[in-house]
């Protein structure tokens, strides 16, 4: 590694520009359409799959899509679709490792958005960038793994910082894998003492109804606003 040089700098800041030029294009087309979208994220084999699984079947009174970003597969857009999405697009990056606003910009163009209620982005398993880029979405809910252990946030804190909600999954294993939750919340609001820690399992089910509960106070606040 090396100090930046400026052009260095230059070029990245103008990336985000344009990252947030259409990320502003997609919050106007969700806002038109009354669409509440969810950037999901976390590290690859956190959950976020599994999570959607559990949730697309808890929300029977939804329309929900989902946007998959991937390296590469559709393994999880086929997983989505047959957990009731009423329609999936796969993203593959090739080797990037976040999505950018354009590519969800793409992808929503397969979309009938007047046919949706919830749109899910399923970012690419990372626990570094994707945090970096607005997509335009409504809300951002991380997913972690306990198994992934306590001093994550402290590790990677921008993907913390800029979540409103922290699922804490595989809460079946928390006594296997040895996590100390206490510490692993207690970092977690030392970086964003604002966000919301719901602890899940994806595998038992437990604490899902906690989550959408969550989540459909979070559509109506923004609804309503
Ligand atoms: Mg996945
Ligand atoms: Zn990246």
């Amino acid at each position: 590694m090396h100090e930046p040089l400026s052009e260095e700098i230059e070029v990245s800041r103008r990336i985000l520009e344009a990252n947030e030029q259409s990320a502003q294009r997609n919050r106007a087309l969700f806002a038109r359409h009354k669409v509440f979208m969810v950037n999901l994220m976390g590290s690859p084999g956190a959950g976020k799959t599994s999570l959607l699984e559990k949730t697309i079947p808890a929300l029977q009174d939804m329309r929900v899509a989902v946007i998959e970003g991937d390296i590469e597969g559709k393994q999880d857009k086929e997983r989505v679709e047959a957990a009731g999405a009423v329609s999936a697009v796969q993203i593959n990056t090739y080797g990037a490792c976040h999505l950018l606003a354009h590519q969800a910009e793409h992808a929503v163009e397969k979309l009938d958005l007047s046919a949706v209620d919830l749109l899910f982005v399923e970012n690419v398993g990372n626990l570094v960038c994707p945090a970096e880029f607005d997509l335009g979405e409504s809300a951002r809910v991380m997913v972690l793994g306990v198994t992934e252990g306590a001093d994550k946030p402290l590790k990677y804190p921008l993907m913390f910082r800029k979540s409103e909600a922290l699922l804490l999954n595989k809460m079946d294993l928390v006594d296997l894998c040895g996590c100390d939750i206490g510490v692993l919340k207690e970092n977690a609001l030392r970086v964003n003492p604002d966000i919301k820690i719901i602890e899940l399992s994806c595998r038992t089910g437990e604490g899902i109804k906690d989550w959408v509960k969550w989540l459909r106070g979070k559509m109506k606040e923004i609804q309503s606003a």
